[in-house]
């Protein structure tokens, strides 16, 4: 998606990096959300939110483009047709989309971009860019656990509910498509392990082998 080492990191100390796609993918109820919303309030990680649309109506807790943004199946159709959704798919019923404008945007800068999408755009977003993508799947502790946030959650009504936890297991039998699973038994410990992977994913030698170059290059420069 981005050219190979074409995009300099906002930070002039810093080694300059490509920026990556940091995937999160779990059932509706494993405690994602929860999740995404400590990485972006945590302001040094310096993740920026993709932004879907969706035809699904908007729950009372949400907010127009901050959430999602709300839209009808006639405009989700027109963005379709212009090309302008880096990946699309039915979930649940409804339709979402990840714009593509943001996403490459964020990317060519040398930032990283954090997504909240299903399997299914994971696996459009792979295909199109798999060394720019990082996929973590999350894991509910149990079936009982995963029932109980979705009803504690009450924002949902029961048959959607119900909906949700009947297509859970199609979704967790998708955990072989990602590189990272995290069980969500405690969303602290998860946050942890999510911290972690993302510092090492921006260590890889491969996001940033013309910065290293040239870092390198000043270092072997120097006397001793
Ligand atoms: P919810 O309705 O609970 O907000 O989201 C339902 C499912 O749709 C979740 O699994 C979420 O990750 C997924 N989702 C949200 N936005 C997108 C998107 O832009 N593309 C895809 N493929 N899935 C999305």
């Amino acid at each position: 998606m981005t050219e190979p080492n074409a995009a300099p990191s906002e930070s002039p100390d810093s080694i300059r990096r490509r920026g990556f796609m940091l995937i999160l993918s779990s059932p509706s109820g494993a405690g994602k959300s929860t999740l995404t919303r400590a990485l972006l309030q945590d302001r040094e990680l310096d993740l920026t939110l993709s932004i879907s649309v969706t035809t699904r109506p908007r729950r009372s807790s949400e907010f127009e483009g901050i959430h999602y943004n709300f839209v009808t199946r006639q405009d989700f159709e027109k963005l379709r047709a212009h090309d302008d959704l880096l990946e699309w798919a039915e979930v649940h019923g409804n339709y979402y989309g990840t714009p593509r404008g943001p996403v490459e945007q964020v990317l060519a800068s040398g930032r990283d971009m954090l997504f909240d999408i299903d399997y299914q755009g994971t696996q459009k977003v792979r295909a199109k860019a798999a060394s720019d993508t990082v996929t973590i799947f999350i894991l509910p502790p149990s079936m009982r656990e995963l029932r109980s946030r979705l009803e504690r959650r009450a924002e949902d009504a029961p048959e959607v509910i119900a909906k949700r936890l009947e297509n859970s297991r199609n979704e967790i039998a998708r955990w072989t498509m990602y590189d990272y699973v995290i069980v969500n038994e405690d969303v602290q410990q998860a946050l942890v392990e999510v911290k972690s992977i993302l510092v090492a994913e921006r260590l890889k030698r491969s996001r940033s082998e013309t910065g290293i170059a040239d870092f390198v290059a000043k270092l072997l420069d120097e006397p001793f």
